[in-house]
């Protein structure tokens, strides 16, 4: 089959493992620069346009939307769908989880736990807000943020106060949520591929720091999780619409929580610590799709 790649920098590790991976299996697979795509809108023979020519002939696309172009990386991903070409992770579903309220609002819809979570727009109301969400201390997240960049400690209800203040001062789009102490800085990332956890692995953060990402220093290690952990990683990205995603869950005394669902997830962690070929399984999915000729955009037009 012939596979456009989606992705900025052809030499990041997962790109070039999703390239090696597809050769491996005798595919041919095209790195696309998301952001030298061009489109036409036309309604019987929507195109796209790349560095003067037309894509043409691909069977499927793997989508790997940096959260700087979620916008425009959409919206290429979208008009592959109205091509009628494959996509790993469809636009809606990848839009959906890089927005951290929607995504909360519908996981606990699906009754998936997570964190007691609070989000306000005016700064009025404070301290009530705090008492929501149990008190200080407390995690304060902008809500397009990434790789731990926005996520804050509030210690205090005193910091909290200042801080939420702050970013609702400056407009800031943030929610806050009960901190999980008792998880001791760690995570666990469950990748998952169609409906199975392929790999899971455990982040523990670095001394003197709560973000587990590994971009904050973070260290990776493999780990075993429980049923319970396997099915409702598999359920949250059911629920967000992604076929491929890493699914962050948080072990806290009342069981695990989901914390967030990575509609891109990075390859480098997870094929160290377990030492599996993710990128392989990720083809062994989508050659099962295209054979099954289950190839359609459930979600399009959907919210
Ligand atoms: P990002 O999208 O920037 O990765 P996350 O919501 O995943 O933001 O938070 C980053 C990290 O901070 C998490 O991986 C986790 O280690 C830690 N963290 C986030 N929220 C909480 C919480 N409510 N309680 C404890 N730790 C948290
Ligand atoms: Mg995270």
């Amino acid at each position: 089959m012939k596979v456009a790649i989606l992705s900025r920098n052809r030499n990041l590790y997962s790109t070039r493992r999703l390239v090696e991976a597809a050769q491996a299996r005798g595919h041919e697979a095209h790195v696309i620069d998301t952001l030298r795509c061009y489109m036409n809108m036309a309604t019987h023979r929507p195109t796209i346009h790349y560095k003067g020519k037309e894509l043409e002939g691909f069977d499927a696309v793997i989508p790997r939307i940096g959260a700087s172009i979620t916008f425009y990386g959409t919206a290429v991903v979208r008009q592959f769908e109205m091509m009628g070409v494959f996509t790993l992770n469809e636009s809606v579903a990848i839009s959906r989880s890089r927005d951290k309220l929607r995504s909360l609002q519908l996981l606990s819809r699906k009754g998936i736990g997570m964190p007691v979570t609070g989000f306000a727009h005016s700064p009025d109301e404070i301290p009530d807000l705090i008492d929501m969400v149990g008190g200080a201390p407390l995690v304060i997240k902008l809500l397009e943020g990434t790789q731990g960049i926005g996520v804050v400690l509030a210690e205090t209800r005193k910091v909290a106060e200042s801080v939420i203040e702050a970013f609702l001062g400056l407009k800031a789009n943030i929610l806050i949520q009960e901190y999980i102490a008792e998880a001791g800085g760690a995570d666990i990332r469950c990748l998952v591929v169609g409906d199975k956890v392929v790999a899971a692995m455990k982040r523990q953060a670095k001394a003197g720091e709560f973000r587990s990402n590994l971009h904050r220093g973070g260290t990776a290690s493999l780990i075993k999780i429980s049923p319970e952990e396997r099915s409702m990683a598999v359920r949250a990205a059911k629920i967000m619409g992604l076929n491929v995603a890493g699914v962050d869950l948080i072990r806290s005394n009342h069981g695990p929580l989901v914390m967030e669902v990575n509609s891109s997830p990075g390859l480098e962690g997870i094929e160290a610590a377990s030492g599996k070929d993710i990128a392989g399984m990720i083809y062994s999915f989508i050659e099962k799709r295209l054979q099954e000729g289950n190839t359609s955009n459930r979600t399009v037009g959907k919210g």
